[in-house]
């Protein structure tokens, strides 16, 4: 239903990314806004400045009381559920609205419809492979949200697209009560952020939010029960189809692997008895098992959408990963040395281990509250060896001497800027020719880099060190 915004009473919850903008399109609109925040450190001045010089009011180190006369929520997606400022929402009956939800009203009725995904890992590459294939059928289409282009610029502005392809988080998720996809994935559910979400089983509510209302399909992955268990809950358009992926043969309405081919039995006439084939596993890049199962959300949801296959094909040779997820960075003396630094939570880094066959692990960080048992048990197979860093390198270490022992490892007690070269040549010590080194931390890199990037850009230095 519209909104009317005109005179409204809307506080935004949290300047930054998406309060900034928020503001701004609601004080347009007409709304009395009024922005509560936090912090009061200079960006935040800078910001409640530019904001007040509209007209818009700013209350800096307080974003706990409500606003007497507030009709309206819109928050940042990462603030916690349970911060005072929604409690005295809720007694007051004031409804809260994230930053999807907001550019949710706001687009216009004719606007792009929305192929949403979520997931624990792989959303940012499956987003891009999503864009990547609806491009090369021609479309006008954009990567959104979580991806880092905000919503409301793309629900908002002037470039028209014929659909978007819309990365959701968990956060984003539990603030988008209104939200229907078209048609939408949820990639995979292992346990992460579950400070902010309360317990599991209310993360996985979050996530299978982005089923609700769809209209044509809601993809899910036949390995992980967990999604296919939240498609059945979920409350959906009728005719909307539940759609499998897997990486081994497919059912009917499923997509999959058969022989090195990507195959359709899902989007094909009678599909009891026929396949349509859309790519070869090599057009997917890189490879890996995990990459694979993104493509095929990807292609599930391009599909869906009416999607021609050799768009698939096409889109998915066309694209290219972002920086520090399995890049390979060089082969040096028969040794491939490979980044996955974005790996940052242990079931990014299960799926990482899973794509090589002999592997030297460089490992380590800020855990997070994580355990490795299962990740070294289950890999303890395929490790020649591991070069632990970082704060927290004592737990996997510890893992390691239960599941896996007779693998050698190197402790690195440094945490200095020559820490990550040291790493390497310790690593280069342990492999042989066919090896793979993989940086793979299964960590947060906070304790020693500024970000995973920092981590990962050292890492391929270091490894252009040995090869020169
Ligand atoms: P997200 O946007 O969900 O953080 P990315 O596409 O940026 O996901 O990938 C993050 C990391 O997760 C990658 O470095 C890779 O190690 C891992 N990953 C990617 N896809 C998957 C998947 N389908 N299952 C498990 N891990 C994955």
């Amino acid at each position: 239903m519209p909104f009317e915004f005109q005179g409204k009473h809307v506080t935004v919850a949290g300047l930054g990314v998406s309060g900034v903008p928020a503001a701004k399109v609601l004080h347009g609109l007409g709304a009395r806004v009024t922005v509560v925040n936090d912090g009061a450190d200079e960006r935040a001045r800078a910001q409640a400045a530019e904001l007040e010089a509209l007209g818009i009011t700013v209350r800096l180190g307080d974003g706990d009381t409500l606003p007497d006369g507030t009709e309206l929520i819109v928050t940042a997606p990462g603030w916690k559920p349970t911060k005072p400022l929604f409690t005295a929402a809720g007694q007051a009956g004031v409804p809260v609205w994230g930053d999807v939800e907001l550019a949710w009203r706001l687009r216009r009725p004719d606007s792009a419809p929305w192929l949403a995904v979520t997931g624990t890992n792989g959303k940012t590459t499956t987003v891009q492979m999503l864009a990547s294939i609806l491009k090369a059928a021609g479309l006008r289409t954009a990567a959104v949200g979580n991806i880092g282009v905000s919503l409301l610029d793309a629900v908002t502005g002037d470039e028209e697209c014929d659909v978007l392809a819309v990365e959701l988080s968990s956060y984003q998720l539990h603030w988008a009560p209104s939200l229907r996809a078209h048609s939408a994935a949820v990639l995979n559910l292992a346990p992460d952020h579950l400070d902010w979400h309360g317990s599991m089983e209310a993360y996985a509510a979050d996530k299978g939010r982005i089923y609700e209302g769809n209209h044509v399909a809601c993809v899910y992955n036949v390995a992980d029960k967990a999604t296919e268990d939240l498609v059945r809950e979920a409350d959906v358009e009728e005719g909307c189809r539940a759609i499998g992926f897997t990486l081994g043969s497919p059912a009917p309405s499923q997509l999959g692997v058969v022989d090195g081919i990507l195959v359709d039995r899902a989007f094909v006439e009678n599909r009891h008895k026929n396949a349509q084939e859309l790519a070869e596993v090599s057009d997917v890049n890189p490879p890996a098992p995990h990459n694979i199962a993104n493509a095929l959300a990807a292609a599930a949801l391009a599909r869906a959408f009416g999607v021609p296959a050799a768009a698939v094909r096409d889109g998915l040779r066309a694209f290219t990963p972002d920086a520090h997820r399995i890049a390979h960075v060089a082969d040096v003396d028969g040794v491939a040395y490979v980044d996955d630094s974005k790996a940052t939570n242990t079931h990014a880094t299960e799926a990482s281990l899973a794509a090589y066959e002999s592997i030297v692990w460089i490992a380590g960080g800020l855990a997070k509250g994580a355990t490795f048992d299962e990740l070294v048990a289950g890999a303890a197979k395929r490790l020649r060896g591991a070069v632990l860093i970082g704060a927290d390198r004592a737990l996997i270490r510890e893992a390691l001497t239960r599941h896996a022992p007779e693998v050698p490892v190197v402790d690195l007690d440094r945490a200095d800027t020559g820490a990550m070269l040291q790493a390497v040549q310790e690593a280069r010590r342990l492999a042989r020719p066919g090896d793979t080194v993989l940086l793979a931390p299964a960590c947060a890199s906070m304790d020693m880099f500024t970000n995973y990037n920092q981590r990962g850009d050292a890492f391929a230095r270091a490894v252009r060190e040995l090869g020169a």
